[in-house]
Protein backbone atom coordinates (compact mmCIF):
# COMPACT_ATOMS: atom_id res chain seq x y z
CA UNK A 1 0.00 0.00 0.00
CA UNK A 2 2.87 2.34 0.66
CA UNK A 3 4.84 1.38 -2.47
CA UNK A 4 1.62 2.43 -3.98
CA UNK A 5 1.26 5.84 -2.64
CA UNK A 6 4.94 6.64 -3.25
CA UNK A 7 4.93 5.61 -7.35
CA UNK A 8 1.90 7.83 -7.36
CA UNK A 9 3.41 10.63 -5.83
CA UNK A 10 6.65 10.10 -8.31
CA UNK A 11 4.44 10.07 -11.45
CA UNK A 12 2.57 13.66 -9.98
CA UNK A 13 5.94 15.01 -9.27
CA UNK A 14 7.02 14.19 -13.01
CA UNK A 15 3.94 15.66 -14.94
CA UNK A 16 4.34 18.30 -12.56
CA UNK A 17 8.01 18.53 -13.71
CA UNK A 18 6.95 18.15 -17.40
CA UNK A 19 4.25 21.23 -16.80
CA UNK A 20 6.40 23.20 -15.33
CA UNK A 21 9.24 22.44 -18.13
CA UNK A 22 6.70 22.95 -20.81
CA UNK A 23 5.74 26.26 -19.39
CA UNK A 24 9.07 27.63 -19.08
CA UNK A 25 9.84 26.10 -22.41
CA UNK A 26 7.42 27.96 -24.26
CA UNK A 27 7.60 31.28 -22.33
CA UNK A 28 11.49 31.85 -22.55
CA UNK A 29 11.80 30.68 -26.00
CA UNK A 30 9.02 33.03 -27.28
CA UNK A 31 11.01 35.64 -25.78
CA UNK A 32 14.14 35.14 -26.83
CA UNK A 33 13.10 34.50 -30.64
CA UNK A 34 10.77 37.43 -30.04
CA UNK A 35 13.78 39.46 -29.19
CA UNK A 36 16.01 37.96 -31.96
CA UNK A 37 13.59 37.72 -35.25
CA UNK A 38 12.39 40.09 -36.99
CA UNK A 39 10.93 38.32 -39.52
CA UNK A 40 7.36 36.85 -39.00
CA UNK A 41 6.92 33.83 -41.25
CA UNK A 42 10.41 32.66 -40.23
CA UNK A 43 9.87 32.88 -36.30
CA UNK A 44 6.52 31.08 -37.39
CA UNK A 45 8.73 28.51 -39.49
CA UNK A 46 11.18 27.84 -36.07
CA UNK A 47 8.29 27.89 -33.74
CA UNK A 48 6.90 24.17 -35.40
CA UNK A 49 10.84 23.59 -35.17
CA UNK A 50 10.75 24.72 -31.70
CA UNK A 51 7.75 22.50 -30.60
CA UNK A 52 9.15 19.24 -32.36
CA UNK A 53 12.49 19.73 -30.25
CA UNK A 54 10.17 20.06 -27.46
CA UNK A 55 8.36 16.81 -28.11
CA UNK A 56 11.59 15.07 -29.15
CA UNK A 57 12.86 16.81 -25.92
CA UNK A 58 10.26 15.19 -23.58
CA UNK A 59 10.27 11.97 -25.44
CA UNK A 60 14.04 11.10 -24.39
CA UNK A 61 13.25 12.34 -20.76
CA UNK A 62 10.23 9.93 -20.26
CA UNK A 63 12.96 7.13 -22.00
CA UNK A 64 15.14 7.80 -19.70
CA UNK A 65 12.88 7.80 -16.75
CA UNK A 66 11.01 4.63 -17.85
CA UNK A 67 14.02 2.92 -18.20
CA UNK A 68 15.74 3.54 -15.23
CA UNK A 69 12.26 2.62 -13.34
CA UNK A 70 12.24 -0.44 -15.42
CA UNK A 71 15.91 -1.20 -13.82
CA UNK A 72 15.30 -0.44 -10.47
CA UNK A 73 11.68 -2.79 -10.36
CA UNK A 74 13.26 -5.37 -12.29
CA UNK A 75 16.19 -5.46 -9.25
CA UNK A 76 13.35 -5.06 -6.80
CA UNK A 77 11.78 -8.23 -7.74
CA UNK A 78 15.07 -9.69 -8.00
CA UNK A 79 15.74 -8.84 -4.29
CA UNK A 80 12.04 -10.71 -3.34
CA UNK A 81 12.43 -13.31 -5.25
CA UNK A 82 15.80 -14.16 -3.53
CA UNK A 83 14.34 -13.27 -0.30
CA UNK A 84 11.35 -16.16 -0.74
CA UNK A 85 14.28 -18.91 -2.14
CA UNK A 86 16.72 -17.92 1.40
CA UNK A 87 13.58 -18.44 3.57
CA UNK A 88 12.98 -21.51 1.95
CA UNK A 89 16.29 -22.67 2.17
CA UNK A 90 16.27 -21.31 5.74
CA UNK A 91 13.39 -23.27 6.85
CA UNK A 92 14.74 -26.12 5.23
CA UNK A 93 18.14 -26.12 6.99
CA UNK A 94 16.79 -25.42 10.19
CA UNK A 95 12.83 -26.67 10.95
CA UNK A 96 11.75 -30.09 10.61
CA UNK A 97 9.80 -30.88 7.56
CA UNK A 98 7.38 -32.88 9.42
CA UNK A 99 6.43 -30.86 12.81
CA UNK A 100 7.91 -27.47 11.57
CA UNK A 101 9.67 -27.22 14.78
CA UNK A 102 13.14 -26.41 14.83
CA UNK A 103 15.59 -29.19 13.92
CA UNK A 104 18.92 -30.37 15.41
CA UNK A 105 21.18 -27.39 13.31
CA UNK A 106 19.07 -25.11 14.40
CA UNK A 107 19.19 -26.54 17.91
CA UNK A 108 22.97 -26.53 17.72
CA UNK A 109 23.16 -23.11 16.79
CA UNK A 110 20.73 -21.91 19.63
CA UNK A 111 22.86 -23.77 22.26
CA UNK A 112 25.94 -22.65 20.46
CA UNK A 113 24.79 -19.08 21.03
CA UNK A 114 24.01 -19.92 24.49
CA UNK A 115 27.25 -20.68 25.58
CA UNK A 116 28.99 -17.90 24.00
CA UNK A 117 26.44 -15.69 26.07
CA UNK A 118 26.64 -17.36 29.24
CA UNK A 119 30.72 -17.80 29.55
CA UNK A 120 32.40 -16.64 32.10
CA UNK A 121 28.84 -15.74 33.70
CA UNK A 122 27.39 -17.09 37.11
CA UNK A 123 23.95 -18.08 34.43
CA UNK A 124 23.26 -21.67 33.90
CA UNK A 125 21.06 -23.18 31.27
CA UNK A 126 19.65 -26.92 31.12
CA UNK A 127 19.00 -29.19 28.20
CA UNK A 128 16.29 -31.64 28.22
CA UNK A 129 16.93 -34.49 25.58
CA UNK A 130 13.51 -36.89 25.39
CA UNK A 131 12.89 -39.57 23.48
CA UNK A 132 9.73 -40.87 23.16
CA UNK A 133 9.51 -44.35 24.44
CA UNK A 134 6.77 -46.18 22.15
CA UNK A 135 7.05 -44.43 19.05
CA UNK A 136 8.39 -47.52 16.92
CA UNK A 137 5.98 -49.86 18.30
CA UNK A 138 3.40 -47.34 17.00
CA UNK A 139 4.79 -47.10 13.66
CA UNK A 140 5.30 -51.11 13.79
CA UNK A 141 1.19 -51.64 14.87
CA UNK A 142 -0.54 -48.55 13.08
CA UNK A 143 2.09 -47.76 9.99
CA UNK A 144 4.19 -44.78 9.35
CA UNK A 145 1.56 -42.27 8.88
CA UNK A 146 0.19 -42.93 12.06
CA UNK A 147 3.38 -42.39 13.59
CA UNK A 148 3.43 -39.08 11.57
CA UNK A 149 0.55 -38.06 12.64
CA UNK A 150 1.02 -38.60 16.59
CA UNK A 151 4.49 -36.80 16.25
CA UNK A 152 2.39 -33.84 14.92
CA UNK A 153 0.38 -34.15 17.96
CA UNK A 154 3.46 -34.06 19.79
CA UNK A 155 5.39 -31.22 17.92
CA UNK A 156 1.41 -28.91 19.03
CA UNK A 157 1.91 -29.51 22.49
CA UNK A 158 5.59 -28.83 22.54
CA UNK A 159 4.88 -26.19 20.30
CA UNK A 160 2.91 -24.49 22.63
CA UNK A 161 5.07 -25.01 25.96
CA UNK A 162 8.07 -23.40 24.12
CA UNK A 163 6.53 -19.95 24.92
CA UNK A 164 7.62 -19.99 28.15
CA UNK A 165 11.41 -21.45 27.40
CA UNK A 166 14.41 -20.79 25.05
CA UNK A 167 13.66 -23.22 22.91
CA UNK A 168 11.45 -26.67 22.04
CA UNK A 169 13.11 -28.71 19.30
CA UNK A 170 12.83 -31.57 16.95
CA UNK A 171 15.85 -33.34 16.74
CA UNK A 172 14.66 -36.04 13.98
CA UNK A 173 12.80 -39.25 14.98
CA UNK A 174 11.60 -39.78 18.40
CA UNK A 175 14.43 -37.05 19.32
CA UNK A 176 12.95 -33.83 21.21
CA UNK A 177 15.39 -31.22 22.89
CA UNK A 178 14.20 -28.54 25.33
CA UNK A 179 16.76 -25.85 26.23
CA UNK A 180 15.77 -23.81 29.72
CA UNK A 181 17.59 -20.50 30.40
CA UNK A 182 17.90 -18.45 33.03
CA UNK A 183 18.06 -21.43 35.91
CA UNK A 184 18.00 -21.12 39.59
CA UNK A 185 18.73 -24.83 40.59
CA UNK A 186 17.95 -28.17 39.54
CA UNK A 187 14.68 -28.59 41.43
CA UNK A 188 13.62 -25.60 38.75
CA UNK A 189 14.31 -28.06 35.79
CA UNK A 190 13.07 -31.36 37.61
CA UNK A 191 10.00 -29.00 38.13
CA UNK A 192 9.41 -28.16 34.44
CA UNK A 193 10.41 -31.14 32.87
CA UNK A 194 7.76 -32.79 34.79
CA UNK A 195 5.17 -30.16 33.72
CA UNK A 196 5.82 -30.53 30.29
CA UNK A 197 5.98 -34.77 30.52
CA UNK A 198 2.30 -34.27 32.77
CA UNK A 199 0.79 -32.91 29.53
CA UNK A 200 1.07 -35.82 28.09
CA UNK A 201 -0.72 -37.97 30.69
CA UNK A 202 -3.70 -37.97 28.98
CA UNK A 203 -3.73 -40.34 26.10
CA UNK A 204 -3.59 -39.42 22.23
CA UNK A 205 -7.01 -40.98 20.42
CA UNK A 206 -6.72 -42.41 16.83
CA UNK A 207 -9.71 -44.29 15.81
CA UNK A 208 -11.16 -44.90 19.14
CA UNK A 209 -7.78 -46.22 20.23
CA UNK A 210 -6.00 -44.52 23.16
CA UNK A 211 -2.48 -44.58 23.07
CA UNK A 212 -0.11 -43.78 25.99
CA UNK A 213 2.85 -41.42 25.23
CA UNK A 214 5.64 -41.70 27.61
CA UNK A 215 8.92 -39.92 27.69
CA UNK A 216 12.65 -40.92 28.78
CA UNK A 217 14.38 -37.75 29.64
CA UNK A 218 18.59 -36.89 30.15
CA UNK A 219 18.82 -33.91 31.52
CA UNK A 220 22.30 -31.47 31.83
CA UNK A 221 23.20 -28.47 33.14
CA UNK A 222 25.58 -25.66 31.99
CA UNK A 223 28.51 -25.67 32.75
CA UNK A 224 28.43 -27.88 35.34
CA UNK A 225 27.90 -31.04 32.75
CA UNK A 226 29.46 -29.76 30.30
CA UNK A 227 31.22 -26.40 28.40
CA UNK A 228 30.80 -27.36 24.94
CA UNK A 229 27.89 -28.00 22.71
CA UNK A 230 29.31 -31.98 22.05
CA UNK A 231 29.88 -32.95 25.96
CA UNK A 232 26.44 -31.53 26.65
CA UNK A 233 24.63 -33.18 23.78
CA UNK A 234 26.80 -36.49 24.82
CA UNK A 235 26.23 -36.28 28.21
CA UNK A 236 22.67 -35.69 27.98
CA UNK A 237 22.32 -38.73 25.92
CA UNK A 238 23.98 -41.22 28.11
CA UNK A 239 21.72 -39.78 30.99
CA UNK A 240 18.25 -40.55 28.98
CA UNK A 241 20.22 -44.01 27.87
CA UNK A 242 20.11 -44.49 31.74
CA UNK A 243 16.37 -43.82 32.08
CA UNK A 244 15.67 -46.13 29.01
CA UNK A 245 17.85 -49.01 31.28
CA UNK A 246 15.94 -48.66 34.14
CA UNK A 247 12.16 -48.85 33.05
CA UNK A 248 11.27 -45.70 30.80
CA UNK A 249 9.11 -43.07 31.45
CA UNK A 250 11.14 -40.86 33.40
CA UNK A 251 13.83 -38.34 33.96
CA UNK A 252 17.37 -38.12 35.83
CA UNK A 253 20.30 -35.74 35.62
CA UNK A 254 23.39 -36.80 34.35
CA UNK A 255 26.26 -37.97 36.27
CA UNK A 256 29.84 -39.75 35.18
CA UNK A 257 28.72 -43.00 36.60
CA UNK A 258 26.31 -43.26 33.88
CA UNK A 259 29.02 -42.60 30.97
CA UNK A 260 31.30 -45.60 32.34
CA UNK A 261 28.37 -47.90 32.89
CA UNK A 262 27.57 -47.35 29.39
CA UNK A 263 30.93 -48.00 28.02
CA UNK A 264 30.79 -51.02 29.49
CA UNK A 265 27.91 -52.04 28.26
CA UNK A 266 28.72 -51.82 24.56
CA UNK A 267 31.91 -53.15 25.34
CA UNK A 268 30.54 -56.11 26.99
CA UNK A 269 27.85 -56.37 23.99
CA UNK A 270 30.78 -56.15 21.64
CA UNK A 271 32.26 -59.18 23.29
CA UNK A 272 29.26 -61.11 24.33
CA UNK A 273 28.91 -61.20 20.35
CA UNK A 274 32.32 -62.26 19.24
CA UNK A 275 32.08 -64.94 22.32
CA UNK A 276 29.31 -66.35 20.38
CA UNK A 277 30.89 -66.30 17.76
CA UNK A 278 34.35 -67.97 19.02
CA UNK A 279 32.57 -70.52 20.79
CA UNK A 280 33.29 -68.87 23.84
CA UNK A 281 29.72 -70.02 25.95
CA UNK A 282 29.16 -73.23 27.07
CA UNK A 283 25.98 -75.03 28.70
CA UNK A 284 26.41 -76.84 31.90
CA UNK A 285 24.29 -78.95 33.92
CA UNK A 286 22.95 -79.14 37.50
CA UNK A 287 20.72 -82.47 38.86
CA UNK A 288 17.35 -82.31 39.82
CA UNK A 289 16.62 -85.34 42.09
CA UNK A 290 13.34 -86.67 42.86
CA UNK A 291 13.46 -87.15 46.38
CA UNK A 292 11.34 -90.06 46.16
CA UNK A 293 13.65 -92.26 44.35
CA UNK A 294 16.66 -90.44 44.41
CA UNK A 295 17.09 -90.92 40.91
CA UNK A 296 18.11 -87.90 38.57
CA UNK A 297 14.65 -86.62 37.23
CA UNK A 298 16.12 -83.73 35.35
CA UNK A 299 18.58 -81.09 34.96
CA UNK A 300 19.01 -77.26 34.83
CA UNK A 301 20.92 -76.11 31.85
CA UNK A 302 23.28 -72.80 33.08
CA UNK A 303 25.30 -70.88 30.77
CA UNK A 304 29.13 -70.41 31.66
CA UNK A 305 31.59 -67.68 29.60
CA UNK A 306 34.85 -68.76 29.63
CA UNK A 307 36.21 -65.81 28.26
CA UNK A 308 39.74 -66.12 27.10
CA UNK A 309 41.28 -63.52 29.28
CA UNK A 310 39.11 -63.00 32.05
CA UNK A 311 38.78 -66.75 32.90
CA UNK A 312 35.22 -68.12 33.87
CA UNK A 313 32.52 -65.66 33.81
CA UNK A 314 29.34 -66.77 35.93
CA UNK A 315 25.84 -65.25 34.32
CA UNK A 316 24.80 -63.01 37.11
CA UNK A 317 27.71 -60.89 35.68
CA UNK A 318 26.43 -60.64 31.55
CA UNK A 319 23.00 -61.79 31.75
CA UNK A 320 21.62 -58.57 32.88
CA UNK A 321 24.00 -56.61 30.83
CA UNK A 322 23.00 -59.13 27.76
CA UNK A 323 19.39 -58.34 28.54
CA UNK A 324 20.20 -54.53 28.72
CA UNK A 325 21.58 -54.42 25.15
CA UNK A 326 19.66 -57.12 23.23
CA UNK A 327 22.20 -60.03 23.22
CA UNK A 328 20.05 -62.01 24.96
CA UNK A 329 18.35 -63.01 22.37
CA UNK A 330 21.17 -64.55 20.75
CA UNK A 331 22.30 -66.17 23.76
CA UNK A 332 18.95 -67.71 24.79
CA UNK A 333 18.74 -69.54 21.12
CA UNK A 334 22.16 -70.65 22.22
CA UNK A 335 21.37 -72.28 24.76
CA UNK A 336 18.11 -73.63 23.24
CA UNK A 337 19.81 -75.07 20.49
CA UNK A 338 22.53 -76.32 22.79
CA UNK A 339 20.54 -78.67 25.02
CA UNK A 340 18.11 -79.47 21.87
CA UNK A 341 21.49 -80.76 20.32
CA UNK A 342 22.65 -82.08 23.57
CA UNK A 343 19.24 -84.22 24.18
CA UNK A 344 19.28 -85.65 20.96
CA UNK A 345 22.82 -86.99 21.02
CA UNK A 346 21.82 -88.40 24.88
CA UNK A 347 19.04 -90.16 23.32
CA UNK A 348 20.89 -91.79 20.22
CA UNK A 349 23.38 -92.69 22.87
CA UNK A 350 20.90 -94.84 24.60
CA UNK A 351 21.09 -92.64 27.75
CA UNK A 352 17.66 -92.58 29.57
CA UNK A 353 15.07 -89.61 29.43
CA UNK A 354 15.63 -86.75 31.40
CA UNK A 355 13.93 -83.58 31.14
CA UNK A 356 15.93 -80.29 30.94
CA UNK A 357 15.18 -77.29 32.18
CA UNK A 358 16.54 -74.05 30.64
CA UNK A 359 16.07 -70.31 31.20
CA UNK A 360 14.36 -67.91 29.77
CA UNK A 361 14.74 -64.09 29.46
CA UNK A 362 11.42 -62.03 30.23
CA UNK A 363 12.78 -59.87 27.32
CA UNK A 364 12.55 -63.19 25.16
CA UNK A 365 9.20 -64.44 26.87
CA UNK A 366 7.59 -61.15 26.00
CA UNK A 367 8.94 -60.25 22.50
CA UNK A 368 6.36 -62.20 20.65
CA UNK A 369 8.58 -65.05 18.65
CA UNK A 370 9.84 -67.21 21.63
CA UNK A 371 7.43 -70.06 20.87
CA UNK A 372 8.09 -70.58 17.17
CA UNK A 373 11.39 -70.64 17.76
CA UNK A 374 11.64 -73.51 20.33
CA UNK A 375 8.99 -75.24 17.74
CA UNK A 376 11.64 -74.61 15.21
CA UNK A 377 14.56 -76.20 17.24
CA UNK A 378 12.53 -79.37 18.45
CA UNK A 379 11.64 -79.74 14.78
CA UNK A 380 15.25 -79.48 13.30
CA UNK A 381 16.92 -81.52 16.17
CA UNK A 382 13.85 -83.76 16.65
CA UNK A 383 13.01 -83.40 20.10
CA UNK A 384 9.84 -84.34 21.76
CA UNK A 385 8.88 -80.83 23.57
CA UNK A 386 7.91 -83.42 26.36
CA UNK A 387 11.91 -83.55 27.43
CA UNK A 388 12.05 -79.83 27.83
CA UNK A 389 11.27 -77.18 30.59
CA UNK A 390 11.36 -73.39 30.55
CA UNK A 391 11.95 -71.60 34.10
CA UNK A 392 10.62 -67.95 33.74
CA UNK A 393 10.66 -65.74 36.85
CA UNK A 394 7.71 -63.59 38.03
CA UNK A 395 9.03 -60.41 37.42
CA UNK A 396 9.64 -61.58 33.82
CA UNK A 397 6.37 -61.50 33.07
CA UNK A 398 5.36 -58.17 34.61
CA UNK A 399 6.12 -56.00 31.92
CA UNK A 400 3.41 -58.12 29.66
CA UNK A 401 1.25 -59.87 31.23
CA UNK A 402 -1.11 -61.07 28.49
CA UNK A 403 1.50 -60.87 25.95
CA UNK A 404 3.29 -63.73 28.16
CA UNK A 405 0.45 -65.87 29.06
CA UNK A 406 -0.31 -65.83 25.25
CA UNK A 407 3.20 -67.19 24.42
CA UNK A 408 3.81 -69.77 27.26
CA UNK A 409 0.02 -71.20 26.16
CA UNK A 410 1.88 -71.67 22.80
CA UNK A 411 4.88 -73.20 24.46
CA UNK A 412 2.70 -75.79 26.13
CA UNK A 413 1.07 -76.65 23.39
CA UNK A 414 4.08 -77.75 22.15
CA UNK A 415 4.81 -80.27 24.95
CA UNK A 416 7.00 -78.41 26.78
CA UNK A 417 6.46 -77.63 30.33
CA UNK A 418 6.69 -74.28 32.59
CA UNK A 419 8.51 -73.61 35.75
CA UNK A 420 8.17 -70.61 38.00
CA UNK A 421 11.79 -69.69 39.19
CA UNK A 422 12.92 -68.69 42.41
CA UNK A 423 9.42 -68.14 43.75
CA UNK A 424 9.20 -66.25 46.89
CA UNK A 425 11.76 -63.27 46.08
CA UNK A 426 9.29 -61.02 43.66
CA UNK A 427 5.98 -60.49 44.35
CA UNK A 428 5.01 -64.14 45.21
CA UNK A 429 1.76 -63.57 44.36
CA UNK A 430 -1.09 -65.86 44.08
CA UNK A 431 -2.42 -63.72 41.09
CA UNK A 432 0.58 -65.38 39.13
CA UNK A 433 0.41 -68.80 40.56
CA UNK A 434 -3.46 -68.77 39.25
CA UNK A 435 -3.43 -67.08 36.37
CA UNK A 436 -0.01 -68.34 34.70
CA UNK A 437 0.03 -71.29 32.89
CA UNK A 438 2.31 -73.09 34.92
CA UNK A 439 3.45 -77.44 35.12
CA UNK A 440 6.06 -76.29 38.52
CA UNK A 441 7.28 -73.96 41.29
CA UNK A 442 10.74 -73.64 42.46
CA UNK A 443 10.95 -72.04 45.71
CA UNK A 444 14.03 -69.85 45.67
CA UNK A 445 16.94 -70.86 47.60
CA UNK A 446 17.15 -68.29 50.10
CA UNK A 447 14.08 -70.16 52.00
CA UNK A 448 16.16 -73.48 51.92
CA UNK A 449 19.22 -71.61 53.33
CA UNK A 450 17.51 -69.93 56.21
CA UNK A 451 15.25 -72.81 57.58
CA UNK A 452 17.94 -73.92 59.64
CA UNK A 453 17.68 -69.91 61.81
CA UNK A 454 13.96 -68.54 60.67
CA UNK A 455 10.69 -70.65 61.70
CA UNK A 456 9.10 -68.22 59.41
CA UNK A 457 10.93 -69.73 56.44
CA UNK A 458 9.66 -73.31 57.19
CA UNK A 459 6.39 -72.19 57.53
CA UNK A 460 6.31 -70.60 54.17
CA UNK A 461 8.19 -73.53 52.25
CA UNK A 462 5.11 -75.75 53.86
CA UNK A 463 2.46 -72.98 52.74
CA UNK A 464 4.05 -73.03 49.07
CA UNK A 465 3.70 -76.62 48.94
CA UNK A 466 0.05 -77.03 50.02
CA UNK A 467 -0.54 -74.14 47.41
CA UNK A 468 1.14 -75.62 44.88
CA UNK A 469 -1.02 -78.89 45.34
CA UNK A 470 -4.02 -77.65 45.10
CA UNK A 471 -2.98 -75.97 41.95
CA UNK A 472 -1.31 -78.89 40.66
CA UNK A 473 1.79 -78.05 40.59
CA UNK A 474 4.96 -79.89 41.46
CA UNK A 475 7.72 -78.27 43.93
CA UNK A 476 10.99 -78.35 43.07
CA UNK A 477 13.25 -77.28 46.40
CA UNK A 478 16.45 -74.68 44.89
CA UNK A 479 19.72 -74.41 46.46
CA UNK A 480 19.86 -77.49 48.90
CA UNK A 481 22.91 -77.59 50.31
CA UNK A 482 23.34 -79.80 53.68
CA UNK A 483 21.52 -83.14 54.97
CA UNK A 484 19.38 -81.20 57.43
CA UNK A 485 17.81 -79.05 54.79
CA UNK A 486 17.39 -82.07 52.32
CA UNK A 487 15.11 -83.95 55.59
CA UNK A 488 13.34 -80.76 55.74
CA UNK A 489 12.29 -80.54 52.17
CA UNK A 490 11.64 -84.37 52.20
CA UNK A 491 9.25 -83.50 55.19
CA UNK A 492 7.44 -80.65 53.59
CA UNK A 493 6.51 -83.03 50.66
CA UNK A 494 8.71 -81.24 47.69
CA UNK A 495 9.00 -83.83 45.12
CA UNK A 496 12.08 -82.35 43.69
CA UNK A 497 15.43 -80.96 45.35
CA UNK A 498 18.33 -79.13 43.51
CA UNK A 499 21.59 -78.08 44.78
CA UNK A 500 25.01 -78.36 45.63
CA UNK A 501 24.30 -81.06 48.05
CA UNK A 502 23.87 -83.32 45.14
CA UNK A 503 25.60 -81.63 42.67
CA UNK A 504 26.93 -78.39 41.69
CA UNK A 505 26.48 -77.35 37.61
CA UNK A 506 28.89 -79.99 35.56
CA UNK A 507 29.94 -80.25 32.13
CA UNK A 508 28.21 -82.47 29.66
CA UNK A 509 30.64 -85.26 30.10
CA UNK A 510 30.75 -85.33 33.66
CA UNK A 511 26.69 -85.80 33.14
CA UNK A 512 27.13 -88.64 31.33
CA UNK A 513 29.11 -90.30 33.79
CA UNK A 514 26.41 -90.00 36.29
CA UNK A 515 24.15 -91.29 33.55
CA UNK A 516 26.04 -93.97 33.06
CA UNK A 517 26.58 -95.38 36.56
CA UNK A 518 22.76 -95.41 36.75
CA UNK A 519 23.20 -93.43 39.98
CA UNK A 520 21.07 -92.83 42.19
CA UNK A 521 21.64 -90.18 45.75
CA UNK A 522 20.64 -91.55 49.16
CA UNK A 523 17.64 -89.44 50.41
P1 LIG B 1 18.79 -69.59 38.67
O1 LIG B 1 17.95 -69.87 37.48
O2 LIG B 1 18.09 -69.43 39.97
O3 LIG B 1 19.84 -70.77 38.74
C1 LIG B 1 20.25 -71.36 39.92
C2 LIG B 1 21.53 -70.76 40.37
O4 LIG B 1 21.80 -71.22 41.69
C3 LIG B 1 22.71 -71.21 39.53
O5 LIG B 1 23.64 -70.16 39.50
C4 LIG B 1 23.26 -72.36 40.33
O6 LIG B 1 24.62 -72.63 40.08
C5 LIG B 1 23.05 -71.87 41.73
N1 LIG B 1 22.93 -72.98 42.67
C6 LIG B 1 22.44 -74.20 42.48
N2 LIG B 1 22.47 -74.92 43.61
C7 LIG B 1 22.99 -74.12 44.58
C8 LIG B 1 23.29 -74.28 45.96
O7 LIG B 1 23.08 -75.31 46.56
N3 LIG B 1 23.81 -73.21 46.62
C9 LIG B 1 24.06 -72.05 45.99
N4 LIG B 1 24.59 -71.05 46.70
N5 LIG B 1 23.81 -71.86 44.68
C10 LIG B 1 23.28 -72.89 43.99
P2 LIG B 1 24.31 -69.68 38.17
O8 LIG B 1 24.57 -70.81 37.26
O9 LIG B 1 25.43 -68.81 38.55
O10 LIG B 1 23.15 -68.88 37.52
C11 LIG B 1 22.70 -67.72 38.10
C12 LIG B 1 21.50 -67.19 37.40
O11 LIG B 1 21.82 -66.80 36.07
C13 LIG B 1 20.41 -68.22 37.25
O12 LIG B 1 19.69 -68.30 38.43
C14 LIG B 1 19.61 -67.64 36.11
O13 LIG B 1 18.75 -66.65 36.57
C15 LIG B 1 20.70 -67.03 35.26
N6 LIG B 1 21.03 -67.94 34.16
C16 LIG B 1 21.88 -68.97 34.15
N7 LIG B 1 21.89 -69.55 32.94
C17 LIG B 1 21.02 -68.86 32.17
C18 LIG B 1 20.58 -69.00 30.80
O14 LIG B 1 20.95 -69.89 30.05
N8 LIG B 1 19.64 -68.08 30.36
C19 LIG B 1 19.16 -67.12 31.20
N9 LIG B 1 18.27 -66.25 30.68
N10 LIG B 1 19.55 -66.98 32.46
C20 LIG B 1 20.46 -67.84 32.95
CA1 LIG C 1 16.52 -71.29 36.99
CA1 LIG D 1 16.20 -70.16 40.72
Amino acid sequence: MKRRNKSHIEILQNVFLFILGGIIWINLSNRLLFKYLTDITKYKQIQIYKDVVYVLLVGLVVYLITRKKRHKLESMLDVNKHKEMEEKIYALAYYNVLTGMPNRSKFEQKVNEKIREYKGTEEKFAIIYMNIDNLRRINDTWGYEVGDMLLKYIAGIMNKYSNEIYLCAHLGGDDFAIVIDNIQDRNEVLRRTKDLMDEFKIPWEFKKHKIFITFSAGIVLYPEHGESLYSLVVNADTAMWHVKKHGKDGSCFYNADMQTKRAEYIQTAHQIRKGLKNEEFVVYYQPQINLTTGEIAGMEALIRWKHPEQGCIPPNDFIPLAEATGEIHAIGRFVLETVCKQKKEWELQGYPEVIVSVNISGISLTRGDLADEIEELLETYEVDGSGIRIEITETSVMTDMDMAVKTLRKIRSLGVKVALDDFGTGYSSLTYLRRLPLDVVKIDRTFINNIKNVDEEEIIVEVVVQIARSLNLEVVAEGVETQEQLSYVVESECELAQGYYFSKPIAPDQIEEILDADFRYAI
